[in-house]
């Protein structure tokens, strides 16, 4: 039954060895660069390629500031922070994510609340995000606070799952509204835009990832961007809150060790210079694959919304029949394509169960169907 696709995949690789899902690709620059920072002895979290993957970032993204860190985790974690996501806080977040977005809400011991996400865009819905607010929530001078639980929501989370912009503009409305800050998981999403502006730009804070499965990498890393009061205070925090001194070692806050080394960096920035060509070809891809999809019985491809860029991080199909969503995964990866589920849903995890939802009925629907298709980019690398 899948023959056609498995057919379809091997031809768009010309290959008949295994097809993973994302697979990094690098060339002469990233030899170059790499070996650059190894003969400076600057390998550590400071150096100039720090400084010029952050400017590179930040220009292509038309933020202020971006503070580069070890991890897009990490990036989360602090962006939490800065937005003054405090213990027993509440933070709205969509249940259909990795899992380090709820793991970012844990670590500042806040409580996620998952609201459900869009069909279409595979993110948060702004209906259901202001259904929550309106059903379950009421201001108390500046605050917003659950009702039910007492607790001050203190941020909402959306996230841009496998690089399809979500309906951003409609979710920091209805948190603006409400008074909460929005902060933006892109990790998936560099070089996808929303009319014409970069996702990551539109709440007060996002945060990108560059672990070697995403667009781009820097083998492990992170990007923090924001206005220039936020992202000042970011770098400060990620790099263990040290004052400017020639010699001193003074420290004024609790900061932490996330500043991504000169190594990871040097990366980075030869990565850079590819991320354009690799969006094109991961586009080129996806339209290959809406062809393919186009009147098929038994799944449909899941297209970017209108007026958006995806970046074509991950390519993802809607199964017609939930039931034979494992007989797809079998039957390709026994044929040597490895294709994948979507993640659990974070609500049915062992450590977040017992989190408030709204129902969730969405994204239940969307986590018994959906499934990603290859997705790297093509050719040698060069
Ligand atoms: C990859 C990813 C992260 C975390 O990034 P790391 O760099 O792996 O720590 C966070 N959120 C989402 C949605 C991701 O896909």
């Amino acid at each position: 039954m899948y023959d056609e696709l498995i057919a379809f995949v091997r031809e768009w690789y010309g290959s008949t060895e295994t097809i993973p899902l994302s697979t990094p690709r690098f060339g002469n620059k990233e030899h170059e660069y790499i070996a650059q920072a190894i003969d400076s002895t600057i390998v550590s979290s400071i150096g100039h390629f720090v400084d010029e993957f952050e400017q590179l970032v930040a220009e292509y993204t038309g933020s202020q500031t971006a503070v580069a860190t070890v991890n897009g985790t990490a990036a989360l974690h602090v962006a939490l922070r800065l937005v003054g996501v405090e213990s027993d806080d509440e933070v709205v977040t969509q249940p259909l994510s990795f899992v380090a977005t709820a793991n970012a809400i844990s670590y500042q011991h806040a409580h996620p609340v998952f609201v459900d996400v869009d069909r279409k865009t595979l993110g948060l819905s702004p209906v259901a995000l202001d259904k929550f607010f309106q059903t379950a929530c009421e201001r108390r001078g500046s605050k917003t606070i659950n009702r039910h639980t007492g607790r001050r929501i203190a941020a909402v989370v959306p996230m841009h799952t496998f690089g399809l912009p979500c309906n951003i503009q409609a979710i920091c409305d209805v948190a603006d509204a409400w008074g909460v800050p929005v902060v933006e998981d892109a990790a998936e999403a560099l070089g996808s835009t929303r009319g014409g502006r970069h996702c990551g730009t539109f709440g007060r804070i996002g945060i990108y990832s560059f672990n070697g499965n995403k667009t781009i990498t820097t083998g492990g890393g992170g990007m923090i961007v924001a206005d220039r009061e936020l992202g000042d205070r970011a770098r400060h925090l990620t790099t263990t809150a040290r004052t400017a001194h020639q010699w001193e070692y003074t420290h004024d806050d609790i900061g932490y060790n996330f500043r991504m080394p000169n190594l990871n960096a040097a990366l980075g920035c030869a990565q850079m210079s590819r991320l354009e060509s690799f969006v094109a070809d991961k586009r080129a891809l996806g339209e290959a694959y809406a062809r393919f999809f186009d009147g098929c019985a038994w799944a449909e491809f899941v297209n970017e919304s209108t007026d958006c860029r995806s970046n074509a991080w991950l390519h993802a199909i809607l199964l017609a029949d939930a039931d034979r969503r494992d007989t797809f995964l079998e039957q390709t990866h026994a044929a040597g394509i490895l294709t994948r589920p979507v993640w659990t849903l974070l609500s049915e995890l062992p450590m977040y169960r017992h989190c408030e939802t709204d129902g969730l009925t969405e994204a239940q629907w969307l986590s018994k169907r959906l499934v990603t298709l290859p997705s790297s980019t093509r050719g040698a690398s060069g």
